[in-house]
């Protein structure tokens, strides 16, 4: 099936055509539609699958753009890839009134924090940074209707576990989580069982 049979809101549909994307990949037409339904998913996807509009697209729906708090977290393993991620949200999302925030390592801590007094609806970060803005209070994590951890596997092999546990334990507790890996090791699982209800499983 194509894009237009996912019940996407119409901006997203022109900014997924606009960005040069003609028909959904594999994960996409499988994944879209239970995360805009709100379901946990759990998708075994290697990067090339087309992942990134995959989770994008569907926060893009999901979100609420009169409400102006954040309501989506994405985390990635490296700053570059949360950057890519972002540029991606921006790219779909052009024709709506979605703000989209970086909040990584190695920035100004001042930019970080002015970001959040402001108000965005979606970030995308690291989880030390995003742990750190959480934990001081510039990041209030009370709207989060949304969970996506992108490299699950990368992002727990490289000594991210404990902080990825203090955001899970800081999120409302109905939060949809979407998480992503390309393979499925004993840490990852661990996360899906203890934090995940009722997945969607999707091997890619
Ligand atoms: P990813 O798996 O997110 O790393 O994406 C791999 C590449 O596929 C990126 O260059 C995307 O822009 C591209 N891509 C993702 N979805 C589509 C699609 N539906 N049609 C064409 N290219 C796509």
């Amino acid at each position: 099936f194509s894009f237009d049979d996912l019940n996407l809101k119409p901006e997203i549909l022109r900014g997924i055509f606009g960005y040069g994307y003609e028909s959904p990949s594999s994960i996409q037409q499988r994944a879209i539609l239970p995360i805009t339904e709100g379901r946990d998913v759990l998708a075994q996807a290697q990067s090339g699958t087309g992942k990134t509009a995959t989770f994008t697209i569907a926060a893009l729906q999901r979100i609420d753009e009169k409400e102006k708090a954040t309501q989506a977290l994405i985390l990635a393993p490296t700053r570059e890839l949360a950057l890519q991620i972002q540029k991606v949200v921006l790219a779909i999302g052009l024709h709506l009134e979605v703000t989209v925030h970086a909040s990584i390592g190695g920035t100004s801590m001042k930019e970080d924090i002015e970001a959040f007094k402001a108000g965005v609806q979606i970030v995308v970060g690291t989880p030390g940074r995003v742990y750190d803005m959480i934990d001081r209070g510039y990041f209030r994590t009370d709207k989060i209707k949304m969970f996506i951890l992108d490299e699950a596997d990368e992002m727990l092999s490289s000594g991210f576990t404990e902080q990825i546990y203090n955001i899970f334990r800081l999120l409302p507790p109905t939060t949809q989580v979407v998480l992503l890996s390309a393979t499925m090791p004993q840490d990852v699982l661990e996360v899906t069982t203890k934090f995940m209800r009722n997945p969607v499983r999707i091997l890619v």
